[in-house]
């Protein structure tokens, strides 16, 4: 299995290689990081917010046979009838794309938590990874599978799966 871990321009390289430390510590896998420029067709100027169906759609010929494809942004993202989302999964083709805009205290006019925001990023990564490897959302509002429609969902919410979404997954799974 390989990950490829995309920066779309993204900022925090601190948070980038956190998280990337964090999926080679769990996955039976080979990581490699890419950086490429965010998409400008994504950007909705209305809004101020990315597409994230566009930036995943624009990565679809990025992503070869066996990878998994996680783009990394900055700036915040919705998709048509949502106002926001933390992330989008497309399994079929293996492209996800997380968002730390919204993990930040900051974008809630909080002092920052530097630990808030990267146990909340690896959470959104887990989850939107968990996604491309064929889980579904988990009933379990520990698992990092369970839906986050609110951050405080996020925040209940574990960095880890639950033993039913993990036995789903064990072959990619780093035996420890
Ligand atoms: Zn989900
Ligand atoms: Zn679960």
């Amino acid at each position: 299995m390989k990950i490829v871990l995309v920066s779309l321009d993204f900022k925090d390289l601190g948070a980038f290689s956190a998280v990337r430390g964090f999926l080679q510590d769990r996955f039976d896998a080979s990581l490699e990081s890419l950086v490429l420029p965010v998409p400008e067709r994504a950007f909705n100027p209305l809004r101020s917010q990315y597409h994230a169906g566009v930036i995943v759609q624009e990565l679809l010929n990025k992503v070869r046979k066996g990878e998994y494809l996680i783009a990394l942004v900055s700036g915040d993202l919705y998709v048509d009838g949502f106002n926001f989302v933390f992330g989008l999964a497309d399994p079929s083709y293996r492209v996800a794309v997380v968002s730390d805009a919204r993990l930040r205290q900051e974008f809630y006019g909080l002092p920052p938590d530097r630990e808030l925001h990267l146990s909340r990023f690896k959470k959104e990564v887990l989850h939107e990874l968990g996604h491309l490897l064929g889980l579904p959302h988990c009933p379990d509002a520990r698992c990092v599978m369970h839906f986050s429609n609110t951050l405080e969902d996020t925040d209940r919410k574990e960095a880890e799966f639950c033993d039913s979404c993990r036995a789903k997954i064990l072959p990619y799974l780093r035996k420890d």
